[in-house]
């Protein structure tokens, strides 16, 4: 059977996506399957050694780099300008980039400057990565932007105040960009992840292992992998989704619809 005959499971053929922290985890494994699945792929990151040998690992013809600050306008511009000189189009912005802030859980402890600098990176770059795909994306009246929140985008306690703080804030810049770009046929939509052990959350939660992860999950039998955030992305990146609009979908295994100190099931 020729590879044509399949074509049809190939949920991204044609389509071009930027991909922001796509370097490691999360974004670097997401843009794996989108080239699995006919994207041309652009991954944008600070992490510039990482990016580069990244796309030379994947695939030199359809993947590219571009050194990109998400808390600088101008980076953020170049990033979808750069997309736009090389494809001449821009069909999914996925606003992943990420940081942890410092491991300070006490409000007294916290600093200002982290405060903030986790703000920059979580909230102003998720806004301006809307901001510079709904540029181009309007006069195309299509589009689809993820932003990476987190399951701390709905719960509290789980992660210091400017983490989640950052993430409640791209579920709201999420659902007005929603109701303002779909009136130009660009769906606007968050995924929201529980704990996956990339490189960040490696160092965040040192205190974890995989094997005791499962102990602070509902659904049994299972962790959650950087594969099973980028199968969600594809989703909504692709036009399966295509009436999904607004959305926070959340990642988790049931993890935070149960409250497991009060719960009539075994726990
Ligand atoms: P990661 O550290 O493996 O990847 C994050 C990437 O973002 C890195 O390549 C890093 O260089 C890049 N980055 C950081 N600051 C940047 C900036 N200013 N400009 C451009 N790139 C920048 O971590 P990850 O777990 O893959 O994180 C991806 C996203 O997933 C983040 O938004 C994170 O908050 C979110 N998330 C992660 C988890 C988890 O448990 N790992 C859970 C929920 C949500």
């Amino acid at each position: 059977m020729g590879s044509s005959q399949y074509s049809h499971l190939k949920q991204e053929e044609g389509k071009v996506a930027l991909i922001t922290g796509g370097a490691s985890g999360i974004g670097a494994t997401t843009a794996r399957l989108f080239l699995k699945h006919g994207a041309k792929v652009v991954i944008a990151d600070m992490q510039d050694e990482l990016g580069h040998s990244l796309c030379k690992e994947l695939d030199p013809q359809s993947t590219t780099f571009v050194h990109c600050d998400v808390s600088k306008e101008t980076d953020v511009e170049n990033a979808v300008n750069h997309v736009i000189s090389m494809y001449g189009k821009l069909d999914i912005m996925y606003n992943n980039a990420g940081i942890p802030g410092e491991s300070q859980y006490n409000i007294l402890d916290n600093t200002q400057a982290d405060f903030e600098q986790v703000i920059r990176v979580n909230l102003v770059g998720a806004f301006l990565g809307t901001k510079h795909a709904a540029r181009v994306m309007i006069p195309a009246r299509k589009g689809s932007i993820i932003n990476t929140a987190s399951v701390c985008s709905i719960m509290g306690g789980l992660a210091p105040p400017a983490y989640t703080s950052s993430k409640h804030a791209v579920v709201g810049l999420m659902k007005n960009a929603a109701v303002e770009l779909g009136h130009f046929g660009i769906r606007v939509n968050c995924v929201s992840p529980y704990l996956v052990l990339t490189p960040m959350a490696k160092d965040y939660v040192k205190q974890y292992e995989e094997g005791t992860l499962k102990l602070y999950s509902n659904l049994k039998g299972d962790v959650l992998k950087p594969e099973g955030v980028a199968e969600v992305a594809l989703f909504l990146g692709s036009d399966e989704s295509k009436y999904v609009s607004g959305h926070n979908l959340v990642i988790d295994g049931g993890f935070s619809i149960v409250n497991s100190g009060f719960c009539m099931y075994p726990q």
